[in-house]
């Protein structure tokens, strides 16, 4: 790859993130233009173990060809002329195989100085991002079980690009670390104590998202910001956390990230003595009862129709309508109980696919919490502006579009000592 010189005379340098879900991969490009990150590229492979598509845009909009790249085996890659034969090749490598071949065409000769990852469990040792080297990643991989359905996926592409460029530094980011700011009781599991000693204790997910929206809602609303929120992150994979003064005190996801709401296919939080039915009264070996809370439950299961909210909405289905009045309902009294956690709420954010498209979840969240004092212009509801509430309102509501790969990016420049 050859460096591309400004007219200053300096390199231009770039920061790829990759962001691995279990069947997709999202990436984005900065450059580092000044001390700013600038958005060059992001992208998603959609399908990962399907039938995997590459969409890519530029960071001012415009659509970019992905017909180069092409989903071969990890076997076939070339790097300098030598065939790189890479450990337990999974899907994910190969996704991220395909990409990193595809890449350079796209980078108008900018040079990569380092690549940042998300990685969902940092278990409880990591409260900040971490440089990545092959104990590190062994370290990792020893919290699988933890995240069995996220922490291979996150890291399948470090240990593809530990083999193929040594030399590049790489970053992960965790999804627990923004928690480590709870307290302990925030933290506890009711069970004998050893257990929390030995890691079983509530961790929290989205965390990078919470840093994101928390950073955001203190610009723009610096007394809310520097008080009592709550932020909603509804996605596939929703949870709700509460901040005090930009730190996370509570959240509604723990040991697991099947905690807490439920989501487009997770059940959330449930009974414990459901699982003693299932295994002792019903049978149901391990494995069909973590597919059954992992894929088979939340809105596709109440609704029997779809995990997809845009689908659920546009159905006359009973059960449709159902699973969206639990959904809100159980974002609601999470709300509740978080505002426990804060004593009190200053302002509310919605963020991630639903928070921030979704109108209708929106509306019939904030009428379900108008007793804590949060009141909604519905017409700034439809139009998703920024901010929902109107002049005096006791809690201000926002809706801020969350950017992960964005937090990731700036963490690994920090973390490399780029800024
Ligand atoms: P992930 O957790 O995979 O990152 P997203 O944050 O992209 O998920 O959220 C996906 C969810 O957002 C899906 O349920 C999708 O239906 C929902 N969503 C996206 N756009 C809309 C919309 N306009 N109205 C309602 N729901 C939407």
């Amino acid at each position: 790859m050859t460096a591309a010189v400004s007219a200053a005379g300096s390199e231009r340098r770039a920061i790829l993130v990759v962001n691995t879900g279990s069947s997709s991969l999202k990436f984005q490009v900065f450059n580092l233009a000044g001390g700013a990150l600038q958005c060059a590229i992001r992208g998603l492979i959609e399908g990962v173990g399907t039938t995997p598509q590459i969409r890519a845009w530029r960071g001012d909009g415009r659509e970019l060809p992905a017909e180069g790249l092409a989903l071969t085996p990890i076997g076939q890659i070339a790097q300098g002329g030598q065939v790189e034969q890479v450990e337990h090749p999974d899907t994910q490598s190969l996704a991220f195989d395909a990409l990193w071949q595809w890449l350079p065409g796209q980078l108008d000769g900018a040079r990569l100085i380092g690549v940042g990852h998300r990685v969902v469990h940092g278990g409880s040792l990591h409260s900040r991002p971490l440089r990545i080297d092959a104990p590190v990643l062994a370290e990792l991989e020893g919290l699988a079980a933890l995240a069995p359905l996220h922490q291979p996926h996150n890291l399948a592409p470090i240990r593809s690009l530990l083999a193929l460029r040594p030399d590049l530094p790489q970053v992960a980011c965790f999804d627990t670390a923004f928690h480590r700011t709870q307290p302990i009781e925030a933290e506890l599991f009711a069970l004998p104590m050893h257990f929390y000693d030995e890691g079983v204790r509530r961790y929290g997910f989205h965390g990078l998202s919470y840093e994101y929206v928390g950073r955001r809602i203190a610009q723009l609303a610096p007394q809310a910001g520097a008080g009592r929120v709550i932020v909603a992150h509804l996605g596939n994979g929703s949870s709700m956390c509460a901040l005090r003064a930009g730190r996370s005190v509570a959240t509604t996801m723990g040991f697991t990230a099947l905690d807490g709401l439920p989501m487009g296919t997770r059940s959330g939080n449930l009974d414990p003595g459901v699982l003693l039915h299932l295994m002792r009264d019903r049978a149901m070996s391990l494995q069909q009862i973590e597919t059954l809370l992992y894929q088979q439950s939340g809105l596709l299961g109440l609704s029997g129709l779809s995990a997809d909210m845009r689908m659920l909405q546009a159905s006359s289905e009973p059960r449709a309508r159902l699973a969206i009045d639990h959904f809100t309902y159980r974002v609601a009294r999470e709300a509740g109980s978080l505002a426990a956690a804060l004593g009190g709420l200053d302002a509310l954010v919605f963020t991630a696919g639903i928070g921030e498209h979704s109108a209708a979840v929106r509306a019939a969240v904030c009428d379900r919490l108008r007793w804590l004092g949060v009141e909604i212009d519905l017409q700034a509801n439809l139009e998703s502006r920024l901010c929902l509430s109107p002049e005096g309102a006791a809690v201000s509501t926002w809706v801020i579009p969350t950017d992960e790969e964005r937090m990731i990016a700036e963490h690994t420049c920090t973390t490399l000592g780029l800024n």
